[in-house]
């Protein structure tokens, strides 16, 4: 049964769900465009350290541990690939499932999260930040 309340919740919903954002204006864009290129940067020289292996004798264990470190920066590096994206192609800041604003807290830790907390328990599966 859809009563007229309902129906109102859900235009409010919509409406918030496909609102811009005020907040998200160029000079905070660009703050965060700033902070995911410098993540960015860092995971490059990260994962190009990790490719040479250390001096000396390399046991297995340090070898695994090595892998284990360059597999976590490349995730974090085509997730912040991806947030880059986003930024030019204007859905930055807007779930990439719900399409849904993200929380401005969200955004100020980790500019690069590609989903609200929601989806993101949904998927579960992925690393956040
Ligand atoms: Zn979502």
């Amino acid at each position: 049964m859809l009563s007229s309340l309902s129906l109102e919740n859900l235009m409010i919903d919509t409406q918030y769900k496909y609102a811009p954002d005020p907040t998200l204006d160029a000079e905070r864009l660009a703050t965060f465009a700033a902070r995911i290129e410098q993540h960015m940067q860092f995971r490059r020289d990260q994962l190009a350290a990790d490719m040479v292996p250390s001096p000396g004798h390399e046991t297995d264990v340090d070898r695994e541990i090595r892998e284990l470190l360059t597999r976590a920066a490349r995730t974090a590096l085509s997730e912040l690939r991806a947030a880059h994206e986003r930024l030019s192609d204007g859905t930055f800041g807007r779930c990439i499932d719900c399409s849904r604003q993200l929380p401005t807290e969200r955004l100020e830790a980790l500019p690069w999260v590609p989903r609200c907390i929601t989806c993101h328990r949904a998927t579960a599966t992925e690393p956040d930040g």
